[in-house]
């Protein structure tokens, strides 16, 4: 940052970029190789061993009765939304402000998406964001756990028993946390996990549901083998190699959370050195992954956060917009119920992802946070040079 001395000397503006080779918000952690290659050997001359020693270890590991893997975290979803849906409804409570793919699950297996509002402290679907959703026409609830800390799973819990509705989770981001509850995992009727290179817990690509109910853990499993003729009933069995990959990964994930830790520490005690600017804290009175780095840009924050995001990725910082659009007023080529969500709007504009993950260093981080004051200090200046470059003016 030193040789920065005004705002044209932002690569947004010209100048060569901070970081050479681009530094991402993605995880993409690798195990020891010799530990990978170890779990595949031992799945020579035993098709689909290793996939059933992976679910053995992923049940107990979250303190579940059964767990069922799957190719993906999508198909994972789809199958366990077909078998658990109420037949005859159509609607299922989901969040807007959430994953982008999320209503291309939900449609994908006929039903319609109807958004409901976020807790603006764990901006994530609550009991209080959902009830005023639900209708006769509810088939389940579509509880997605938030990127950062969980959402309230006592509180949705609570809510489905009482309408007597399906509760599912999306537990894709609270893979190694707890609630006030207990382990993520056996909650609602079933969960669902990725294993893609980006999440947690890596297994190249592929997903897996946890459940206690025995009846549906092999209805998951006969739709997954493609064995019935239920709407979304496919071949999507993980692989044998995935499953060596995520064995060995799940061997070394309490490392990945320590390294993890030492990211996030990084970040919480740079940051304050910038001026409108908040980091969310994990909530460490229970276990956490530390995984996701998130900021809020306050109303002081002296720049839109598109500007922001731009002069970022420009410096090769691949920072993220989370989430935007939200999924209620993105373009859809399917039926979902229409939404006014005014909380979700405003959120969407505030929150963005920073670098993190096992190619991001401390000294990383460092940069990253004196990229962002200076981008502070000289704030007025950017804006001006921005505004001329909109205008199609050389500088
Ligand atoms: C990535 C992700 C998925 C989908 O998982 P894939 O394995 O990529 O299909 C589902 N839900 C959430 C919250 C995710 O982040």
């Amino acid at each position: 940052m030193n040789r920065r001395q005004s705002a044209a000397d932002l690569a947004l503006f010209g100048a060569a970029p901070l970081f050479a080779v681009p530094r991402s918000t993605s995880n993409l952690v690798q195990p020891e190789f010799e530990r990978f290659l170890d779990y595949a050997r031992t799945s020579f001359g035993q098709p689909g061993g290793t996939t059933r020693h992976l679910e053995e270890r992923l049940s107990m590991f979250h303190h579940a009765d059964y767990c069922v893997s799957f190719c993906s975290g999508f198909w994972a979803l789809a199958a366990s939304i077909v078998a658990l849906a109420r037949p005859g409804r159509r609607e299922v409570v989901m969040p807007s402000l959430t994953y982008r793919r999320m209503a291309d699950v939900v449609a994908w297996t006929g039903l319609v998406p109807h958004f409901c509002e976020v807790d603006a402290t764990t901006l994530a679907i609550s009991a209080t964001t959902a009830t005023i959703c639900i209708n006769d026409d509810t088939a389940l609830i579509l509880g997605v756990h938030p990127i950062v800390n969980c959402c309230d799973v006592q509180g949705l819990t609570e809510l489905a028993a009482q309408r007597e509705l399906p509760l599912l989770f999306d537990s894709v981001e609270s893979v190694y946390e707890s609630c006030d509850a207990g382990k993520i995992g056996g909650f609602g009727n079933a969960e669902c996990f990725s294993l893609h290179a980006s999440k947690l817990l890596n297994g190249f690509e592929g997903g897996y549901v946890t459940t206690n109910d025995a009846a549906l853990a092999s209805r998951l499993a006969a739709s997954r083998d493609g064995r019935t003729l239920e709407r979304g009933a496919l071949d999507a069995r993980l692989a044998d190699t995935h499953a060596a990959m995520a064995l060995a990964n799940l061997d070394e994930l309490d490392a990945q959370i320590a390294r993890n830790r030492e990211r996030y520490k990084r970040y919480r005690a740079a940051l304050p050195t910038v001026p409108g600017i908040r980091l969310l804290n994990f909530d460490e009175s229970s276990r956490t992954s530390y995984k996701n780095v998130v900021v809020e840009l306050l109303d002081d924050w002296p720049l839109s956060r598109a500007l922001t995001i731009d002069i970022l990725n420009a410096e090769r910082v691949l920072a993220r917009a989370y989430y935007s659009p939200p999924l209620h007023s993105k373009p859809m080529a399917y039926p979902y119920i229409p939404a006014d969500l005014p909380h979700t709007d405003e959120l969407a504009t505030r929150f963005a992802l920073m670098p993190c993950g096992d190619f991001v260093s401390l000294d990383d981080i460092d940069t990253v946070v004196a990229l962002l004051h200076f981008i502070h200090v000289n704030a007025d200046e950017i804006r001006d040079l921005a505004a001329l470059a909109a205008a199609g003016a050389s500088i």
